[in-house]
């Protein structure tokens, strides 16, 4: 409760920069400098004359940051969500900039390096499992925005069945009513729907990994709780993996790949508006303007609150995206 209070002060827009580690196959790292007070300082190590450039967030986790730094400092956001309040987290950045690492985590067999949505969902149920004032039901629903359009992830025919996306006041909190609910119990019983909806992700396109990196993939964790007098609540985490931020070279695309660059481009560009519009409490948020954030509409603004987490690689072929990615998180901060 003492971290609702001190957000409200704070307003509730966090913007978090993560660092991956440099690869084996990369060379030289453009960052400078990274401080506790969340400034981080990058330059172009290819060129001579001086590159450098400042930037601030609320926090920069550098390359050594584990994945439970990450998410100690998530945690409390995560935790809100029991008491009422609709959260948002996305994960922004160039593909290869470890957007899937922080909100899934990897395994490669030995180790295993649990994501954000993991341990979210271990620290929801747990707070379910122990407050006794209140009972809480969760259900999940798992969509992507491909092109500008919703598709069902938990459906089997997923990728033909095009949703549509309602204002949620009237439909219990659902903003898109037609898409499968799933009641969950535990973890395992999400991460179970995840592949499930990993796998139809991939059934619809024969490059999966180019169609992950080309759509927005959104978890809805959906809490309903009652207490002993009939008092209910009704909040939502939206767990976000974006498509990758990079520019697409207009020269070198055509057709489909054009128009998935195109959509791309629109989408986020129409989240940074909003999320700018918010950060400076303008009265009109331009909401209408993408599906994504219709999609999340009930989730950004008002009393919710939304983390960012700008992806960046270190090395210095990234340098322009890098500055590209910073300079979209800073509008927000
Ligand atoms: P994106 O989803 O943004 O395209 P990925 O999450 O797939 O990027 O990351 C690209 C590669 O870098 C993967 O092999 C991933 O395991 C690795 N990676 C990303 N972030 C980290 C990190 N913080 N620590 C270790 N490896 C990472
Ligand atoms: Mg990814």
């Amino acid at each position: 409760h003492l971290y609702n209070i001190l957000q409200e002060l704070r307003g509730n827009i966090r913007v978090f920069c993560r660092i991956r580690p440099i690869l084996k196959f990369e060379a030289k790292s453009c960052i400078e400098y990274i401080g506790n007070d969340g400034s981080l300082m990058i330059f172009d190590p290819c060129k001579s004359q001086n590159t450098r450039k400042i930037f601030q967030f609320n926090k920069v986790f550098g390359p050594a940051t584990t994945q439970g730094e990450v998410y100690k400092e998530t945690q409390s956001l995560i935790r809100s969500v029991m008491d009422g309040y609709n959260v948002c987290i996305f994960a922004y950045g160039q593909t290869g900039a470890g957007k899937t690492y922080t909100m899934c985590g990897s395994s490669n067999g030995s180790c295993e390096e649990l994501g954000i949505n993991h341990m979210a969902l271990n620290d929801l149920f747990q707070i379910s499992s122990i407050r006794e004032d209140i009972k809480y039901d969760i259900h999940v629903q798992m969509v992507e925005i491909y092109n500008e359009q919703v598709r069902d992830l938990l459906a089997e025919d997923g990728a033909n069945t095009k949703l549509e996306i309602m204002n949620c006041s009237g439909n219990g909190g659902l903003s898109i009513p037609n898409a499968i609910i799933r009641g969950v119990q535990s973890t395992a019983d999400v991460l179970n729907l995840m592949k499930l909806g990993e796998k139809n992700r991939a059934f619809s396109s024969t490059a999966m990994n180019h169609r992950s990196s080309r759509s927005h993939s959104v978890l809805t964790v959906h809490v309903h709780g009652k207490d002993i007098s009939g008092n209910t609540i009704r909040s939502c985490l939206h767990l976000v993996d974006l498509a990758g931020s990079e520019r697409v070279d207009k020269s070198e695309v055509t057709g489909d790949q054009l128009k998935e660059a195109q959509h791309i481009n629109k989408s986020l560009s129409c989240l940074g508006d909003v999320i700018t519009a918010l950060a400076q409490k303008n009265s009109h948020i331009p909401y209408r303007n993408s599906k994504l954030t219709q999609l999340l509409q009930n989730s950004l603004g008002g009393n919710a609150k939304m983390l960012m987490f700008a992806h960046v690689s270190p090395e210095s072929d990234s340098h322009g995206e890098t500055i590209s990615t910073l300079k979209f998180a800073q509008r927000a901060s």
